[in-house]
């Protein structure tokens, strides 16, 4: 953390790409401000609970870091930093049930299945409930779709190019099981095998996200054992849980198994882009898709052409980007549950961008940017982007 800190030089560069920064206007809530504010709780000039509101209200989006030119490591900064913190700060009762609760809740698919059904049930009596969960409950879908099990192994179609294990993923299982059923069936026409190791766990980015430290600890060690080395690439099909899986050194303090494993993670996009994606040979529709860059694709892997590329190769198929693509729309990991005032303007503003583009269908390559944007964007359906490229190359 300390390096971190020190090769800020205050320059200000990474300010206009911070959401916080954009929507309240305070230099406590800007990467440059969470940085002198860090530093003063470590070296205890200043109290935890004076700075904790401002670091809390971080999207973890590493914009900032994209942006820096001094190349400030931010994200071993936040993550570590909430760590840390978590037994020297305080925290009101409400705040505190409701992370016991998600921390608790939607790393585990059957237990947020269970719960995401009974907040739709209560959802007529919304005004009854506690404020600090109402937001949870705004973000409920009017239904759930039909469950999908996964089998373990998925045989590759036609002469097999590669061998992959993917990460399920935790709430999308519940919330969108297409993504996974599409991201599949696409591997597999592309002559890719697809193992899905039964004794995985959630990627723990939820937990890391919030300074849940030995959970964290938990889902990395727990992966890092379940998937096999065998395999050409690790792959995610959400942006969040990628980037978690990169940050598994950061978590198990250099464990070299850790290192091994976050060697082989990939974006399935970025996977299938470098395989070289076998495209259809005719359209199936002309189609115009507005491009949504989730965070942790764009800044947390630096996965930016890829999707692009894999979409627009697709005949028919025409790209178009989003105004202000760097900055983020509010979902990041529980941040619509916990700061729902700012997620919400986020999520106004991105809509707005997407909107704008006329486009016929908006993509993203996260869960969470996916169930956000849907809230918002009312022209166009948002579609993950593994399900726009399985239903133009089937
Ligand atoms: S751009 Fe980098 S060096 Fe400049 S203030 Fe922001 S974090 Fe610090
Ligand atoms: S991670 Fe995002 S919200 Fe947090 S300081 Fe950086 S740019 Fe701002």
């Amino acid at each position: 953390m300390a390096r971190a800190v020190q090769t800020c030089v205050h320059c200000g560069f990474c300010l206009p790409t911070c959401p916080t920064y954009q929507v309240l206007g305070d230099e406590m809530d800007s990467p440059r401000g969470r940085i002198v504010l860090m530093k003063q709780v470590l070296e205890g000039t200043r109290a935890p609970d004076e700075a904790m509101p401002h670091l809390d209200a971080c999207l973890g989006c590493l914009a900032c870091e994209t942006a820096c030119p001094s190349g400030v490591a931010y994200r071993d900064l936040i993550s570590p930093f909430r760590a840390w913190s978590e037994s020297r700060r305080s925290r009101d009762l409400v705040p505190r049930l409701r992370r016991w609760g998600m921390l608790r809740l939607l790393p585990f698919p059957e237990r947020f299945g269970l719960a995401a059904k009974l907040g739709m049930l209560a959802r007529p009596f919304r005004k009854l409930m506690p404020k600090a969960v109402q937001p949870m409950m705004d973000l409920l879908p009017s239904s759930l779709p039909k469950s999908e099990p996964l089998r373990e192994v998925y045989e590759a179609r036609g002469p097999r190019r590669a061998r992959v294990a993917l990460l399920a993923g935790c709430a999308q299982q519940v919330l969108a099981p297409e993504i996974n059923a599409a991201t599949i069936r696409v591997l597999q026409n592309q002559g890719v095998e697809v193992l899905v190791p039964r004794m995985q766990s959630c990627c723990g980015a939820l937990a890391w996200h919030v300074g849940d430290e030995a959970q964290a600890k938990s889902c990395a060690r727990n992966n890092v054992d379940a998937f096999p080395d065998d395999v050409d690439a690790i792959l995610t099909n959400a942006a969040g849980c990628g980037s978690a899986l990169h940050e598994y050194p950061l978590i198990l303090s250099d464990d070299p198994a850790a290192k091994r494993f976050a060697s082989k993670v990939k974006d399935v996009a970025q996977f299938l882009y470098d395989l070289g994606f076998q495209q259809p040979a005719t359209a199936r529709r002309e189609i115009t898709v507005a491009m949504q860059d989730a965070c942790h694709l764009l800044h947390g892997q630096r996965v930016q052409s890829a999707p692009r590329r894999l979409l627009g190769s697709i005949p028919g198929v025409t790209v178009r980007d989003i105004a202000d693509a760097e900055l983020c729309c509010g979902s990041a990991g529980t941040y619509n549950i916990d700061q729902p005032a700012i997620a919400a303007e986020l999520g106004r503003r991105k809509a707005e961008n997407i909107e704008a583009t006329k486009a016929d269908v908006c993509v993203t390559g996260n869960i969470g940017c996916l169930m956000q944007l849907r809230a918002y964007v009312k022209t166009m359906p948002v579609k993950h982007t593994m399900v726009l490229v399985d239903e133009l190359s089937d």
